[in-house]
């Protein structure tokens, strides 16, 4: 892989942060976008600008056109079975939530939701509401001492009854992967309905929801190289058909009088109102761009990236990791690092590191009981994307080990 002539196609990457050029190992937060999807949303805003669906004009046509394809290209792209199975949501976050709000109907009193102990609280959190209107349970599913999902534990939870089972892909602050092919058959084999979050996953690994088996699969266009304000879900049609629409309005129904509605089909029944069309467009342009890499060559990249980050960090003294080493038997973490340096406050860190041009995360990740888990308040993230170089591992690590001298000398 050509890392020079692929940074190039990322403008942001190329400025300075004071005098330093910019280190971001932040993709997890957000990835950087390619030229690519940056000039494909330049180009429809200003040649085939329309809303979508509801026109005879021809504009509206080549913008219905652009923005249907793109639902192909996601078809093909996570291998679902049916174009009408991908949904075009804001981002993860609402997709979670138009689940949440769409099985109330199906869920019932006493019912259990196994949430992944790792998962972002917007894999957390719309159980949790959809738990206090059913009267149904949220629980834990237990991580092991080293912060991997516990499976003995789970499939003991399985064993014991649950309605749904919420499970993170790979987990944003510690870059582990969860087994979600197998996962998903322990709940499907149980008669749960499984959701698995892969918003950090999509960007970095091939995903096939058809080999994993789940029922619903969630991602962001922002963290896989296109733009924000867009999100995919993709659901198995049996179980999405099922789902109460979380909007209702324009685009979603069949026919409308003032003594009632009749709501229209999937896909359209669950993206009511005019959707995030520019950034649809720049999604597709983001697929196109992921596709023309050969992604057997970024994953091995990504991976000596990760390899690099590990060691450097490990030959710090003062650095605590919490991500587990890669060990045999589960996939290779993927996409980021988490730690504390000694006791010394995340934020601390992340502003020294900021002083030479290093954008790392630092805070709870919207993993407050993940924290707790660690125990810690908050700890650094240092997340890469395709574009990351070792360069830029080399430049972090170094001004970590000055952050480290610094501060706990
Ligand atoms: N799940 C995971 C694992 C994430 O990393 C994020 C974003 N940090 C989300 C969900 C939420 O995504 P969004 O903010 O794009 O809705």
């Amino acid at each position: 892989m050509n890392i020079s002539s692929l940074r190039n196609q990322f403008p942001a990457l190329d400025q300075h942060i004071g005098d330093y050029p910019l280190v971001y190992l932040d993709t997890a937060a957000t990835s950087q976008k390619p030229r690519q999807v940056l000039d494909a949303m330049a180009h429809f805003l200003t040649t085939d600008n329309a809303n979508v669906h509801r026109a005879a004009h021809t504009l509206s046509g080549r913008a219905t056109a652009s923005y249907e394809a793109v639902r192909d290209k996601l078809k093909a792209f996570v291998h679902a079975g049916r174009r009408e199975e991908i949904i075009f949501t804001h981002g993860t976050t609402e997709a979670i939530n138009l689940v949440a709000n769409g099985l109330k109907h199906r869920l019932n009193s006493g019912d259990v939701i196994l949430v992944d102990s790792a998962a972002h609280h917007a894999n957390l959190v719309p159980w949790q509401q959809l738990a206090a209107q059913t009267g149904a349970r949220v629980e834990a599913i237990p991580l092991t001492a080293e912060l991997r999902l516990d499976t003995a534990a789970f499939e003991a939870q399985l064993e014991a009854g649950a309605a749904l089972v919420a499970l993170g892909h790979v987990s944003n602050v510690l870059g582990t992967v969860n087994d979600v092919n197998t996962l998903c058959a322990m709940a499907r084999a149980k008669g749960a309905l499984t959701l698995v979050d892969g918003a950090q996953a999509v960007a970095h690994q091939r995903v096939d929801v058809t080999d994993i088996g789940c029922d619903f699969y969630v991602f962001s266009g922002h963290k896989m190289y296109g733009p924000d304000g867009v999100g995919v879900l993709y659901g198995r049609y049996e179980v999405l058909d099922t789902l109460t629409p979380l909007l209702t309005g324009g685009e979603m129904i069949k026919t409308v009088s003032f003594t009632g509605t009749e709501f229209g089909e999937l896909p359209n029944r669950l993206e009511a109102g005019t959707p995030p069309i520019v950034s649809v467009i720049g999604l597709g342009a983001a697929i196109d761009f992921i596709n023309s890499l050969d992604r057997q060559a970024v994953l091995a990249h990504e991976h000596d990236l990760m390899a690099r980050l590990r060691a450097g960090l490990e030959a710090v003294l003062q650095i605590r990791i919490h991500s587990p080493r890669d060990a045999a038997g589960a996939a290779p973490n993927s996409g980021a690092i988490a730690f504390n340096l000694g006791d010394e406050h995340h934020q601390d860190v992340g502003i020294l590191l900021d002083q030479q041009g290093i954008a790392v995360r630092c805070g709870h990740h919207c993993a407050m009981p993940l924290m707790s888990l660690m125990g810690v308040k908050g700890c650094c993230r240092a997340s890469i994307g395709l574009y990351t170089s070792p360069d830029d591992i080399d430049r972090f690590l170094a001004a970590v080990k000055e952050a480290a001298e610094l501060l706990c000398p």
